[in-house]
């Protein structure tokens, strides 16, 4: 039995988010992140990694990158909230979602999309376009936080200077 099931979001009111269907102990596996691996250079020559695409891209080392966007990446439904249970953890060329804290069942699962706010020195004008609506009692209101290990690719920043 899988540990998540697909349905009508809360956070994302227009779209689908990722509910546990059991409880979830702290450090359970829950879904692999899939995509397909491109280099540094395809993803830096790629219009799709526009403004609106960015969350989909993930940094797997100095020479590649995953992008997650596509039908078939159920993960990629997760959506982010200030308050997030799970992360993305990788291993080699491999990403997947993990419960960094204990989950009951009915939970929606949520990652932070770590966009690194200092160390990426993006502009005000590039996080008013994400903003977050999840609700959270420490919620800042964009999708943002200080650090993180699979963060968006740090080329991208450069491109989105406003
Ligand atoms: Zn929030």
């Amino acid at each position: 039995m899988k540990l998540y099931k697909v349905k009508k979001s809360n956070i994302d009111r227009n779209g689908r988010g990722l509910y546990a269907t059991k409880d979830i102990k702290e450090g359970t596996r829950i879904i692999d992140y899939v995509g397909k691996i491109i280099t540094k250079k395809q993803s830096d020559e790629s219009e799709k990694f526009d403004n609106s695409k960015p969350i989909y891209l993930f940094n797997l080392n100095s020479r590649y990158d995953l992008d997650g966007d596509f039908s078939w990446n159920t993960a990629k439904l997760i959506n982010h909230s200030c308050e997030n249970c799970c992360d993305y953890e990788g291993q080699g060329l491999k990403l997947f979602v993990v419960a960094i804290k204990d989950i009951k069942k009915g939970e929606e699962l949520t990652c932070d999309y770590g966009f690194g706010f200092d160390s990426e020195k993006k502009s005000d004008t590039f996080f008013k376009k994400f903003p977050c609506r999840c609700g959270s009692k420490n919620c800042c209101g964009y999708i943002v936080r200080a650090e993180s290990r699979w963060r968006i690719n740090k080329r991208f920043s450069l491109s989105v200077k406003n």
